[in-house]
């Protein structure tokens, strides 16, 4: 009997956070439901894709309800332990804060809380705070998030007051009856479930973590774990800007050696979103590219055959182009400076004319990546001049730059184009002249597509057909100077090529053809004929290099090469140019292309 006395003694106490705060424990449940549950199911639907749609369910309910129930018991457990309100009080409010962030993200952005969204809204409500702050809060989804919040609060602090001013009243019968008991311990028996699915959370999120592209993918099981992981991962986005910019700093500690004294201009054309294989220069069968044909005929353009780029995503291929590491030896972009620093640095005039600056401005990617190309610091060390203005499309923005170019003796000049950004329907005027190719001429396509994805295969190639007259515009631009051009996609894609899909998808299945389709990219080099004339070995040095393996984040050393500038962090064996030039590790995202790709070459023999 005494034994049976300390048991039920024993879980009175345990049950006891429960009972005396349950409007702490519901409030916190319901909140920390909200936000997991939608996070699970997406774990879920990643991790077991197989999974019957009802087992899957049953799953999502258990963790999400044991997990949710389980911090909410602990919480509750904190202020039946402090027993004062003024414990009580602040940890709703971080409840209802922590649910009110989840909901104003999911309504605002449609999707939930990420790194890479929670640094869009540093950047946008913190940064600019005088511009945004006012915008956002005061429109109607702020106002009536805080409004919410606010009824929210009031009326759980009354429902708080009146509960435990019950519980003193009432406090002579506060024995619990049978079917309260039950209750309670069916509560308790969840709470232990909890404990145990949270010991299975952490590698089924690794496991996630490992299959998913991007290292910055993380899932809370909560709203407000997941708010402090992204305050972490912020951190670390925050600290690699940092890094960057003390390693580009340093560019500026070494004196600038003389440069040549023949002109040079080097232009870098980056492009977006360009699938190799739908370049009729690599051999497509629709003439998508026949500018570039016909300059490459009279001898003017180097088409590279065998460059690929480490990311399928703009943001980081972004960063290992501008950074001088090399992603194969395992350095980090941060760690290293950014290329055109050194190049204004040895007295080159720097232009930076970006037409993706303003492009789905608030999104993610491009806030992403402007928080790093439009660092203050990083403008002061990097560029001479740049955009104000962006055009929807490239001829238009390219005219813009022709306009307020501005002539130097050493130029470096970076185009970045929106290319044949998603989707491609938006990058070409709809016009006579550009609508070139038609539902029509898909009719062969393997596999089969009904009109709907013909019409995107037709968009996606008159983009790259647009592409190639505004390549042809700045040849033109160019041609009276001493001019190295080079043009180059910071990633691949899909239009419906071997299966049906557009853009992005991880596909184990095909590993092969997802590398080449996302990490393959078209890569050509004209040199002005006053180039031509002037550096006949320069140009046969391109042309010797031209069937070299290669990696976007090895461009670098090639501009550098180019440029005639000596500089610590010029390494000839990472030129593509150079005769002493090893290709390193292709890493692709998380795959080494070169392993994938001969193996299955091989295979097929
Ligand atoms: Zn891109």
């Amino acid at each position: 009997m005494k034994l049976r006395g300390k048991f039920i003694s024993f879980m009175r106490r345990l049950v006891a956070p429960l009972v005396a705060e349950w409007p702490l424990w519901v409030l916190w449940f319901v909140g920390m439901s909200i936000g997991g549950v939608c996070d699970i199911q997406r774990l879920f639907d990643i991790v077991f894709p197989e999974t019957p749609q009802i087992l899957r369910l049953l799953r999502i309910v258990g963790y999400g309800v044991c997990m949710s129930t389980l911090l909410a018991y602990l919480v509750a457990a904190l202020a039946h332990i402090c027993r004062t309100r003024w414990v009580r009080w602040p940890l709703a409010l971080v409840a209802l804060l922590a649910t009110g962030a989840y909901l104003f993200i999911r309504y605002h952005y449609g999707t939930r809380l990420t790194p890479e969204i929670a640094s869009v809204i540093q950047e946008t409500y913190w940064a600019e705070a005088g511009e945004y702050l006012g915008t956002y809060i005061f429109s109607m989804t702020g106002l009536s998030i805080i409004l919410a919040l606010m009824v929210a609060m009031a009326a759980w602090c009354s429902l708080d007051l009146w509960w435990h001013r019950h519980r003193e009243n009432h406090s002579h019968h506060r024995k619990m009856s049978g079917w309260q008991a039950t209750l309670w311990a069916v509560l308790m028996l969840v709470v232990i479930g909890g404990a145990f699915k949270m010991a299975c959370y952490g590698p089924l999120a690794d496991k996630l973590t490992h299959q998913s592209r991007s290292h910055d993918e993380n899932f809370g099981v909560d709203a407000l774990t997941n708010l402090m992981k992204c305050h972490h991962q912020l951190q670390r986005i925050d600290d690699q800007t940092i890094l960057a910019i003390t390693a580009t700093q340093q560019v500026y500690d070494t004196s600038p050696q003389p440069i040549a004294d023949d002109s040079l201009t080097i232009v870098l054309v980056i492009g977006d979103s360009y699938i190799k294989s739908h370049a009729s220069i690599y051999g497509y069968d629709k003439p998508t590219t026949p500018i570039q044909q016909r300059e490459r005929d009279a001898s003017w353009l180097i088409v590279f055959n065998d460059i690929v780029s480490p990311y399928s995503y703009t943001n980081m291929a972004m960063r290992s182009l501008l950074s001088v590491n090399d992603k194969g030896s395992g350095q980090q972009w941060c760690d290293y400076p950014l290329f055109p620093a050194i190049f204004k640095h040895a007295g080159y005039q720097v232009d930076l004319w970006d037409n993706q600056r303003e492009f789905m401005k608030g999104s993610v990617s491009t806030n992403g990546l402007n928080g790093l190309m439009y660092h203050p610091q990083v403008i002061n060390l990097c560029y001479t001049n740049i955009n104000d203005r962006n055009s929807e499309f490239d001829w238009e923005f390219v005219e813009d730059y022709a306009a307020h170019r501005r002539d130097s003796k050493h130029e470096l000049v970076l185009l970045h184009l929106r290319g044949q950004h998603f989707k491609a329907e938006s990058r070409y005027p709809h016009t006579l002249q550009w609508t070139h190719f038609k539902p029509k001429d898909y009719t062969q396509h393997e596999p089969p597509l009904d009109d709907e994805a013909r019409q995107e295969v037709a968009d996606y190639d008159n983009a790259i057909r647009y592409n190639d007259y505004v390549l042809g515009r700045i040849f033109a631009l160019f041609s009276d100077r001493q001019a190295v051009v080079v043009c180059l996609s910071d990633h691949g894609g899909e239009v419906h090529d071997y299966h049906w899909g557009l853009g992005f998808r991880d596909d184990n299945e095909h590993l092969e053809l997802m590398l080449r389709h996302h990490h393959e990219i078209p890569f050509v080099v004209w040199c002005s004929p006053r180039l031509q004339q002037a550096r006949p070995q320069l140009v046969e040095r391109i042309r010797q290099a031209a069937d070299r393996p290669g990696t976007l984040d090895n461009v670098s050393q090639m501009m550098l090469g180019l440029s005639g500038i000596t500089t610590p962090w010029y390494q000839a064996e990472r030129d593509i140019l150079s005769p002493t030039y090893i290709c390193t590790n292709r890493i692709c995202d998380k795959y080494e292309y070169d392993l994938v790709v001969d193996m299955i070459y091989c295979m097929s023999f």
